[in-house]
């Protein structure tokens, strides 16, 4: 079974939207053993959309659209299905109502232009719609199968579940399952990462067909991620495969691993902090409340992070922080101010950056030099080198990352 997918839409073509509804569309079909052979994107015209479906239609066997099928003057994807499938859309009652009843129970006086919505190709039947007006149509042409959803994304990914995938997976008698899943690593470059997994790459080369493959996702300041993809009979099994594929690679990268697919830097510091019953504080300096900003992101952080300081200028370090006299662009200031904002906050835990975000040099040192501070419980604070490159914005971006994946692989190592 081979499907593509047209996603319609002259913003597209001007890139004020960026085209997130195929690559949805794209990994579910994936994720349902239905291969994805070409994405095409069209504007709101009536022939250039006639075009991409009949040349769609010429070498597949299911066209998923997305887009186009609201009720104004520009959304005319019925009527290009229609035209492709040879003929004359009819206002479906049934439709009609649902839409009248979807305007009446919010109060609202409906457009005359939004029964066009519940308009249908004939042959056509209708996905309903739960979350908004347009329903979802099901084109049969011939022996193939043309899909058309919304393009607002809430409304297409629900029907995608719902209605495309089930048919799809029924017309083309396909049982297998694709899955993936990424691991993403930080501190290593992506070629000394390729070398580490290298011998586990060339093992499933060897094993050829059916083996897990793996690709190197650079994602920019991120992290570089390793993303495992399986084809399996089942789910059940798929789930084995991608187990097995993830503690192959685990063995070889150690710590590098900080989380699993959609998990930050973040979320893997405070699962670890949450699991040992222990709270965090933080002192920032050249990341000016970015580390903060980060932690506060995660949903229940106010179970194990007690707040933090920016402490920017010298003396706040010395006097709110008690940071000795001296130089502040150094280890030994950036294990004072863990130690500080530790006992400041009332935390277990402190974390501390100090450094020089540039573009000019301070206490004569250039821009990048960096230091992460950590005061684990009582024990005596500790702080290392962070070496970072990059414009003002990039080091504190991966210094702010940095600095929470030295937390993180100081309480794995405390255990
Ligand atoms: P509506 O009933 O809202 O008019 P529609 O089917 O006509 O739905 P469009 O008008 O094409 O859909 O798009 C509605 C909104 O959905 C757009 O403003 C855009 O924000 C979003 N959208 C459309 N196409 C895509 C896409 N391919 N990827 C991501 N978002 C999209
Ligand atoms: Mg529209």
């Amino acid at each position: 079974m081979r499907a593509e997918i047209v996603a319609i839409g002259t913003e597209l073509l001007l890139g004020q939207v960026v085209d997130t509804n195929s690559a949805f569309i794209a990994e579910q079909l994936a994720g349902s053993g239905i291969d994805c052979v070409f994405q095409t994107r069209v504007g709101d015209n009536l022939d250039r959309i006639v075009e991409a479906l009949e040349i769609a239609l010429s070498r597949s066997d299911a066209v998923v659209t997305c887009g186009g099928l609201g009720p104004t003057q520009d959304d005319i994807t019925r009527e290009a299905v229609a035209r492709v499938m040879g003929v004359t859309l009819r206002r479906d009652p049934g439709l009609l109502e649902v839409v009248e009843k979807f305007f009446a129970a919010r109060g609202r006086n409906m457009a005359a232009s939004n029964a066009k919505q519940a308009d249908l190709p004939e042959g056509a039947s209708a996905i309903p719609q739960r979350r908004g007006t347009a329903p979802g149509l099901v084109c049969p042409v011939g022996e193939k199968v043309v899909y058309c959803l919304p393009g607002v994304p809430d409304e297409l990914r629900e029907m995608v579940g719902r209605a495309v995938l089930p048919d799809l997976r029924a017309r083309s008698g396909e049982q297998s399952v694709i899955v993936s899943r990424t691991l993403r690593t930080w501190g290593l470059s992506e070629s000394t990462l390729a070398e580490v997994v290298a011998p586990r790459l060339e093992h499933l080369d060897r094993a050829g067909g059916g083996a897990p493959t793996i690709a190197f996702l650079a994602s920019g300041i991120e992290g570089i991620k390793l993303r495992v993809t399986v084809k399996a009979p089942d789910a059940a099994s798929a789930e084995v495969a991608l187990a097995r594929e993830e503690s192959e690679l685990r063995h070889l990268l150690g710590t590098r691993v900080f989380a699993v697919d959609d998990e930050t830097m973040e979320h893997a510091v405070g699962r670890l902090l949450l699991g040992r019953g222990l709270t965090l504080a933080v002192a920032e300096s050249f990341t000016g409340g970015l580390i903060a900003s980060r932690i506060v992101a995660v949903a229940g952080a106010s179970r194990w992070f007690r707040g933090g300081v920016v402490a920017y200028a010298a003396e706040v370090k010395h006097e709110v922080l008690g940071v000795p006299p001296g130089p502040v662009v150094t280890a030994e200031a950036a294990a004072a101010m863990a130690a500080g904002v530790r006992r400041l906050l009332g935390a277990d835990v402190g974390l501390a950056t100090t450094g020089v975000a540039g573009p000019d040099p301070q206490e004569g040192r250039a821009p990048g030099t960096a230091f992460a501070g950590v005061a684990l419980l009582a024990g005596p604070p500790d702080a290392v080198a962070l070496r970072l490159s990059g414009d003002r914005a990039r080091i504190r971006q991966i210094g702010t990352i940095s600095a929470l994946d030295e937390l993180r692989r100081r309480l794995l190592a405390a255990g």
